[in-house]
């Protein structure tokens, strides 16, 4: 091995065992390197007993799909490169032509256009329920239901369901029909901390590992986790053909964040209740809405199922306010800046047009602004709002 290129692929230096750190080895691989040929044939992708492809785990991935399975009180835990990746990949496993999903009006946006136009191109219908009256989704749910999508609180709008009545639901017509029905609940919000999604009645709870266990705005990757070695498998196997890989580095972000993550979520959540219940009070604002906050959509079910709320909440302005006005509001904000996601270190907020999302009954005339509530000085950003609602004019 005189050639230097070859030496420095093939370099036999091996750093001595024993290392430890704080925070787990970074592994990047595609190829997984096998002693010999009978190893390479007895390779064994399923049971996280050894390594074959980068695609099919890493020592670091493997490491934060125990925590992240941790986290939420479920056994098995499977990562995705976004957390739509998740919603689309418990679709793909449990899902084929003829089936039917029903998913709650209120759901993810990008949940339902997903159903739209992927799974009915390939034969799977689907239907939305309205999540705060389980009978609707009793009366929709059929002998081609094989899954029903869960959310807690609703996306943008934030009503809080009850969970366990919409799991007694599926139950109860699985019981009857004796046919196998998926229920799985987006659990981004909650996080595995703000209530127990397996407790609560749901067989897989994907989360957007973007938002809270990341905490850092700066990594996309999702998780599908379950108590139940079958559907864990039907979600594994799934993922390997499709091929949804994480990286090395993006797993390390998120393991970072982890460890600081009951934490914000404690912070965020204390800051985003002052702000809400200030904002209730603002001559501008009609309703704030967020689970915590008496009035709020399904708030006593939030009560009753959950010990923490995360950083979210919605304003409903008065009609008077023209969407011109609103949208002042928000340009003229400084510390909150306009854009997508949450449950990162900056605030953040972005206007929406509930009626055109939805198809269930909306009480409100005004424009909506959702809010995402960061780690700067709660004063700071009271102090923030209170000069932009002072920008806005009634027409
Ligand atoms: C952000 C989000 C997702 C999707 O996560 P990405 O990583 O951005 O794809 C899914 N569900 C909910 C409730 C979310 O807020």
């Amino acid at each position: 091995m005189s050639d230097i290129s070859t030496q420095l692929i093939h370099h036999t230096y091996q750093p001595p065992a024993g290392f430890e750190a704080v925070n787990p080895a970074v592994h990047k691989a595609s190829t997984v390197i096998f002693p010999n040929v009978a190893a390479l044939r007895q390779r064994d992708w399923k049971h996280k007993t050894g390594y074959t492809y980068g695609l099919h785990g890493t020592p670091t991935t493997f490491t934060l799909e125990e925590r992240i399975a941790t986290l939420e009180g479920g056994t098995y835990c499977t990562l995705v490169p976004s957390g739509l990746a998740a919603v689309a990949l418990v679709g793909m496993a449990f899902l084929k032509a003829g089936d039917e999903v029903l998913i709650p009006d209120n759901a993810y946006g990008p949940n339902k256009t997903f159903a739209q136009h992927e799974l009915t191109g390939w034969g799977v219908s689907f239907r939305y329920y309205d999540p705060m009256q389980p009978v609707d989704l009793a009366a929709k749910l059929s002998g081609k239901t094989r899954l029903v999508w869960l959310e807690a609180p609703g996306s943008i709008t934030l009503e809080f369901p009850d969970l366990p009545a919409l799991v007694a639901v599926v139950k109860a017509h699985t019981d009857v029909h004796a046919e196998c029905i998926v229920t799985a609940l987006d659990n981004t919000w909650g996080a595995g901390i703000a209530f127990d999604a397996f407790a609560l009645g749901a067989d897989i709870s994907v989360q957007a590992l973007t938002k809270y266990p990341s905490g850092g705005a700066d990594v996309l990757m999702g998780s599908v986790v379950t108590r139940d070695e079958a559907l864990h498998h039907r979600v594994h196997f799934c993922h390997m053909r499709v091929g949804y890989g994480v990286a090395g580095n993006d797993a390390e972000l998120v393991l970072r964040g982890l460890g600081s993550m009951a934490l914000r979520y404690a912070a965020q959540d204390g800051a985003t209740r002052t702000l809400a219940a200030w904002l209730q009070q603002q001559p501008q604002v009609e309703a704030v809405l967020h689970p915590a906050l008496p009035g709020s959509p399904g708030h006593a079910v939030w009560q009753r199922d959950c010990s923490a709320a995360a950083c979210l909440m919605s304003v409903v302005f008065r009609p008077g306010y023209a969407q011109a006005a609103v949208d002042l509001f928000c340009d003229s904000l400084r510390l909150f800046r306009l854009g997508y996601s949450w449950a990162g270190p900056m605030s953040l907020c972005a206007p929406y047009d509930i009626p055109a999302i939805r198809t269930t009954a909306w009480p409100y005339k005004g424009g909506l602004v959702r809010f995402s509530i960061g780690l700067e000085a709660v004063a700071d950003l009271q102090a923030d709002l209170a000069q932009a609602l002072a920008s806005m004019q009634y027409s």
